[in-house]
């Protein structure tokens, strides 16, 4: 497909083509989460927008490295480097170590989003395990006179940095902005200038995640660990970096601070952002306790929703839009997921029954069809048009299907393979119908395993005719039956 994919880059402002360092690779980074609670909804939404474009990459043939990290030490309660860090917090309170808080919540997030279908990243590396690469990064800013020390903490000095490389390139804040309009210290502080942030912090006699470093025991800021991590495993400049919205300011535009200090060239080529899930108005947050978690909606158990919604139904809801809109997540908005979901999947199946000749007379100009699904994808990922063409598509099937029609063989063959790809493997949907049949069949094998029980104690009991009768009814059905010197198997077809 002669197309081209063009992305928004968060950097520029405007949609680009999207041009890989290396030919037919990409580096992706995104940043992941603090390990220090349940994942809610609005998390999971960022990073099915970051699964639906690591898809669409795999699709297009590029090889993907694509790097998430886990944030397990430095994310402080908040972002001006203030309060305490949220995981030790959270230990604490539990009475359990920081890596039990760590290991809980990593397992609930892999297996959230495995519910999600979403792919692993390539590599999933985390900040406690690379401690030493970032005190070696702080050394370099320090050494570079980008930074400074002050009572066991290093500092990042964005006055300093702003006057050799601009600051504020991401967000579009200007740095006499930021001078005006951030707090101003209260005197427990030990930064120069309230607009700068950590590198390191000194831990206090109570912290207990810290590690040595040249300036006294602490714990590394969070902005470091994505540029430590980021340009260890794709380089000192990559391709894209990904993350939520609300990431922008402060965190990415202070990676690409610490990056620009020592590497004095941009780190990232396409920044890409993905907007809110909000609930009743507002984003989603584990802080206000505005948020559901995915459990308590699939289960139904949950005081927002009247029922429950399985995982693909929320995930269809999610990629319904497009990732850079705001998506408000309601009651009505499911249900009408619900039934889009049920009508795509039935179109796949009622697809699989068309009758195909090689002279039918129906046409379907699959072709152009395909492009358009193609371009909707290569404008910045458009999965809600995507999703409209595939309808367009099942309206097709469904049409033939309702007049008895029979479809050319060429056609079928096309559209089932691209149906498929773009479904399954673009916007990782799978059928839960397949998750109900397995439980059917597993009602089906225990009660032929009964009828099998009930036909050897007939024939125990020479009573011929009955067990006959329970075999011939099972092979009837189309379950072969066995008979074993250890007893009667069966097979189902
Ligand atoms: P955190 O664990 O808080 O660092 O967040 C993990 C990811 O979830 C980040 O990329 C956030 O931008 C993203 N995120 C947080 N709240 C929402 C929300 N309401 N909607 C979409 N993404 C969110
Ligand atoms: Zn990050």
């Amino acid at each position: 497909m002669d197309q081209t994919l063009v992305v928004y880059n968060s950097l520029s402002g405007k949609k680009e083509v999207f041009t890989p360092l290396l030919p037919k690779h990409v580096g992706m980074y995104v940043c992941g989460p603090t390990v220090y609670s349940n994942v809610h909804l609005g998390n999971c939404r960022t990073f099915m927008s970051f699964d639906l474009i690591n898809r669409y990459l795999l699709h297009l043939g590029y090889k993907v490295r694509y790097v998430r990290n886990i944030t397990d030490a430095g994310h402080l309660e908040n972002d001006a480097d203030e309060g305490e860090d949220r995981i030790a917090k959270k230990a604490r309170l539990e009475s359990i170590e920081p890596m039990e808080v760590v290991q809980r919540y990593t397992v609930d997030f892999r297996n959230t989003l495995a519910q999600f279908n979403t792919l692993p990243p390539s590599i999933e590396p985390t900040a406690t395990g690379h401690i030493i690469e970032q005190i070696e990064l702080i050394k370099k800013i320090l050494d570079e006179g980008y930074a400074y020390e002050i009572n066991g903490s290093v500092y990042f000095d964005v006055l300093k940095f702003n006057e050799d490389i601009p600051y504020g390139k991401l967000s579009g804040r200007k740095i006499e902005d930021l001078i005006h309009n951030t707090r101003a210290l209260d005197g427990q502080s030990d930064k120069k200038n309230p607009q700068d942030f950590a590198l390191w912090k000194r831990a206090e006699p109570v912290h207990i995640m810290r590690w040595p470093s040249p300036w006294g025991e602490g714990f590394p800021g969070w902005h470091l660990e994505c540029t430590v991590m980021s340009t260890k495993y794709l380089g000192e400049s990559f391709d894209i970096h990904g993350g939520g919205m609300d990431l922008k300011f402060p965190h990415h535009e202070c990676e690409i601070a610490q990056a620009e200090a020592i590497n004095k060239k941009s780190p990232v080529n396409y920044w890409l952002h993905a907007n809110m899930l909000t609930l009743n108005g507002k984003k989603m947050a584990k802080s206000t306790g505005n948020n559901i978690l995915p459990e308590e909606m699939f289960s139904g158990n949950n005081p927002i929703f009247s029922k429950a919604f399985s995982p693909m139904v929320v995930r269809f809801f999610m990629l319904q839009a497009h990732y850079r809109s705001i998506v408000d997540i309601s009651e009505e908005a499911l249900l009408a997921s619900e039934k889009g979901f049920k009508r795509l999947m039935e179109g796949v199946e009622t697809l699989k029954t068309l009758s195909s000749t090689t002279d039918s007379e129906t046409s379907f100009d699959v072709e152009g069809w395909k492009s358009k699904c193609y371009a909707a994808m290569n404008d910045d990922f458009n999965s809600p048009l995507l999703i409209a063409h595939l309808f367009d598509a099942i309206k097709h099937i469904n049409t033939i299907a309702n007049e008895g029609q029979s479809i050319q063989e060429a056609i079928k063959i096309e559209l089932e393979e691209s149906i498929h790809a773009f479904i399954f493997d673009v916007l990782g949907l799978k059928s839960e119908t397949a998750q109900g049949a397995s439980k059917e069949t597993i009602k089906l094998e225990s009660t032929v395993t009964l009828l099998l029980e009930l036909r050897a104690h007939a024939k125990e009991n020479r009573d011929f005719a009955t067990a006959d009768r329970i075999r011939q009814t099972l092979v009837d059905l189309g379950i072969q039956v066995n008979d074993t010197p250890e007893g009667a198997t069966f097979k189902l077809n």
